[in-house]
């Protein structure tokens, strides 16, 4: 019997677990140089699962120049492609036989319920680490059409040595989508997995030098933020930086480029992401997405549907159906399968996220649901599913990320108004359109300015279709072919025949 179909199984496999916490530098386990370490706080119960080492400048230091000799080596960079893509299939095979320990360090580390980092996060990983691992011997370079006397190639290299900052909400998914394409193409990486979800990236390192992945190809540093992360961004060795997190980080990153040697900047940032209803929608479908969605992952989603963009004319259907799903969905115990809900990351921020529902009371928006924490019987950090009717754009809670499962809900009379709404954002990283009028959707969709729009549909995604913001959610972009364009550098090569 699967362990994780239940909530004993769980329990049993969680004491079972070996969890490590020291960094992996050059193909092996390390201390931070200064001994340091921080302690990990599992945010179902709020107890100390792992010391973890805290790494800084100097085992930043130490990581690029292991990941600079493996580079100038040649070890992993000038194998023949299609060894490079067996290296690559073993690790998404090891992946594959350790996912449901992956999926528990994970709930543990981040608060997500089993059922979703089983089925959700570590499916999502293995099927990027496969398909990314098919790219090696499959990507051809150019020739350009110069004329008969010249041959102009056009051709990828690696960039060389790629840091990557991650955050806490998705950590092995959002580590994937930066690790699979940046190795496919031959580079060397350090990853600074966020403090308060390092777990999983430290064993994901352990597995990749498993499968063979040659040392100091893959390092993982984990640490602060402020000490590892900045010493990354300023790092005069690191040719790039591949980040996931929020604006005001991924503005850092900007200047630590500026500051230092330029390197590419790649930012995946933050969302106010609108949900737009119109009048014809099918109200059941999209009430009961909007629904799902903004409650996914506790709300802690960069593409969460944060602003409920609804038609006038549907208004009291749809939010009889909205509230009647969102009171279904109970915050539980992470560890519990049955459990759709669970725990947001740590208290600091449960207590940011119950500021925002105070400033939009403040502000005069409509508390109808939720805004309190339930008792699920643990000391961990929960919240229960909330919704503010009444909501102006311009206030606080319809302009700035809150990062919870809180859904602003702001009534607007036509397509008009709804477009004006969605797009008054500083964001631009997805929308939701729900019509059952195909060219009310072309139209719309075309003006809505997103990374990603969704009709009839949210959180839709496959490895084969890009993900990345518009505005000030970023630059770049994860998956798909597309993302080896960050990890590569274009070169052309005249000869003169
Ligand atoms: P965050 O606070 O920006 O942190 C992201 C990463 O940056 C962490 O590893 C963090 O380390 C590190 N960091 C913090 N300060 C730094 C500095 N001065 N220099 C270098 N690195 C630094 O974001 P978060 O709270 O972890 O994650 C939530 C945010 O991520 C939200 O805004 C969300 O929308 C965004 N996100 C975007 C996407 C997307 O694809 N667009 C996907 C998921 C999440 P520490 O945590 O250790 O301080
Ligand atoms: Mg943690």
């Amino acid at each position: 019997m699967n362990l994780l179909s239940s909530k004993a199984g769980v329990l049993e496999m969680s004491r079972r677990l070996a969890i490590k916490g020291q960094a992996f530098v050059d193909g092996r386990f390390v201390d931070a140089a200064s001994g340091e370490t921080f302690d990990d706080i599992s945010p179902r119960d709020g107890r100390v699962i792992a010391r973890v080492a805290a790494c800084g400048a100097a085992d930043v230091d130490r990581a690029v120049s292991a990941a600079r000799r493996a580079f100038e080596a040649g070890v992993w960079r000038d194998q023949a492609p299609k060894e490079r893509k067996k290296v690559l299939q073993r690790f998404a095979q090891l992946f594959e036989q350790n996912m449901d320990e992956m999926a528990l360090l994970e709930s543990l580390d981040m608060g997500k319920p089993i059922a979703e980092s089983r089925l959700i996060d570590a499916t999502v990983v293995l099927d990027t680490l496969q398909w990314y691992s098919e790219c090696p011997d499959k990507i051809y370079d150019e020739v350009a059409p110069t004329g008969p006397g010249q041959l102009a190639m056009i051709t990828r290299e690696p960039i060389g040595v790629v840091g990557a900052v991650t955050p806490w909400n998705f950590p092995m998914l959002m580590e994937t989508w930066k690790i699979a394409p940046a190795l496919a193409t031959g580079n060397s990486i350090i990853l600074k997995p966020a403090r308060w979800s390092p777990l999983t990236a430290i064993r994901l390192a352990e597995l990749a030098a498993e499968a063979g992945v040659p040392d100091g190809v893959f390092n993982v540093v984990p640490g602060f933020g402020s000490t590892a992360g900045k010493a990354l961004g300023m790092h005069m060795d690191v040719d790039c930086i591949a980040f996931t997190g929020s604006g005001e980080v991924g503005k850092e990153l900007l200047l630590y480029a500026g500051k230092s040697n330029m390197k590419r900047v790649y930012l995946e940032a933050g969302g106010k992401s609108p949900n737009v209803i119109l009048d014809d929608a099918d109200l059941q479908a999209a009430a009961k997405r909007a629904a799902t969605a903004i409650c996914f992952n506790q709300g802690e989603v960069c593409c969460a549907p944060s602003r409920l963009i609804l038609s006038e004319r549907v208004k009291d259907e749809f939010m009889a159906i909205l509230v009647a799903t969102m009171k279904k969905i109970r915050p539980g115990d992470p560890l519990d399968p049955a459990s759709n809900m669970g725990a947001l990351v740590e208290k600091g921020h449960l207590e940011s996220v119950k500021r925002y529902i105070a400033k939009g009371r403040e502000e005069g928006a409509r508390l109808i649901l939720g805004g309190d924490s339930p008792d699920v019987g643990l000391d961990g950090y929960y919240l229960n599913p909330t919704i503010f009717d009444g909501v102006d754009n311009r206030m606080t809670i319809a302009q700035e990320e809150i990062f919870g499962p809180v859904l602003s809900v702001i009534t607007v009379k036509d397509d008009e108004e709804a477009v004006r709404v969605a797009n008054d954002t500083i964001y631009g990283l997805a929308a939701g359109l729900w019509t059952r009028d195909l060219s009310r959707a072309h139209r719309l969709s075309r003006r809505l300015r997103a990374g990603s729009v969704w009709v009839n549909c949210y959180d839709s995604a496959d490895c084969t279709v890009p993900f990345g913001g518009y505005k000030q959610s970023g630059n770049g972009r994860d998956k798909s072919l597309h993302a080896i364009s960050k990890y590569t550098e274009l070169k052309t090569t005249w000869i003169e025949l």
